[in-house]
């Protein structure tokens, strides 16, 4: 379980998060929608620790960090509780930030190899498990930029699962693609939807969200608007923002 509370987040004298409590149960697909810098892309950089927070606090599976005030103290045991967050909850970038400097393995095996100390041979095995299940096991030894964007995303995403996160935080995975690639990309997230993985995932695309989430949130400048399951949050919309949204974006 991801459980988030009262966060709030401030850059300077701009508040984007507002007091923001949401759940995503085990097991669940959470999809956060609303409009352009209502602070979605924020809460998941704040969930996997890439952003300090003022006040609130990210639960998950039982181990919480707070803030209170200030921001993460740096001292070691709180260096350990950040990379054991980031390795659990794992995240997907809308700009798949492939190092292009590696192929498409080292850039899978990196992470694992480099943070999690697991021995190389092991690893090497799991990421052409990845890849073959993303269906990109032919692209091994190439390099990022020899591959479509389609490509490159799943790429991105089977050196998320590579990680062998509990979580995965998805960041609008698809909206960098041409319509066509996109449709790779969401077959992969169908996928692992319907493996019963534990997944936030921001999308502008409110088919994509119908269709995989449990659960759906809309955020409205920094505050949770509405939320609920996916037939009612689009079929029967309660607010006018939310009716405003969804006529906006359809
Ligand atoms: P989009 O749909 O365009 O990706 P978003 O909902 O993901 O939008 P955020 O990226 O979370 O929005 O941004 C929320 C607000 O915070 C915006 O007003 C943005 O300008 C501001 N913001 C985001 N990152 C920073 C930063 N590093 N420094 C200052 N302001 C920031
Ligand atoms: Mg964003």
């Amino acid at each position: 379980v991801i459980r988030i509370r009262n966060l709030h987040k401030s850059y300077g004298q701009l508040e984007v998060l507002k007091g923001v409590d949401m759940t995503a149960p085990r097991g669940h697909v959470v999809s956060l929608i609303g409009s352009s810098g209502s602070g979605k892309s924020t809460l998941l950089r704040c969930c996997n620790l890439l952003e300090d927070s003022q006040d609130g606090e990210i639960e998950f599976e039982g181990e919480a960090v707070r803030w209170r005030g200030q921001g993460l103290n740096r001292h070691p045991a709180d260096r350990a509780q950040v990379t054991r967050m980031r390795t659990n909850l794992s995240m997907v970038f809308q700009q798949f930030n492939l190092w292009s400097h590696m192929t498409i393995l080292q850039n899978v095996m990196e992470a694992p190899v480099t943070v999690l100390k697991r021995d190389p041979a092991e690893v090497e095995q799991t990421a052409r498990a990845y890849l073959a299940k993303v269906g990109i096991a032919d692209k091994a030894d190439a390099w990022p930029a020899q591959l479509s964007g389609g490509q490159q995303q799943r790429a991105a995403i089977a050196r998320a699962l590579c990680m062998e996160p509990r979580a995965l935080l998805f960041d609008e995975p698809t909206s960098a693609l041409d319509p066509e690639l996109e449709q790779e990309v969401v077959k992969v997230i169908k996928a692992l939807a319907e493996e019963g993985r534990t997944m936030i995932l921001v999308t502008h695309d409110m088919k994509l969200a119908a269709d995989v989430s449990d659960h759906v949130v809309f955020l409205h400048r920094g505050k949770i608007e509405e939320q609920g399951p996916p037939a009612n949050l689009f079929g029967n919309p309660q607010t006018e923002r939310l009716r405003g949204f969804l006529s906006a974006t359809s």
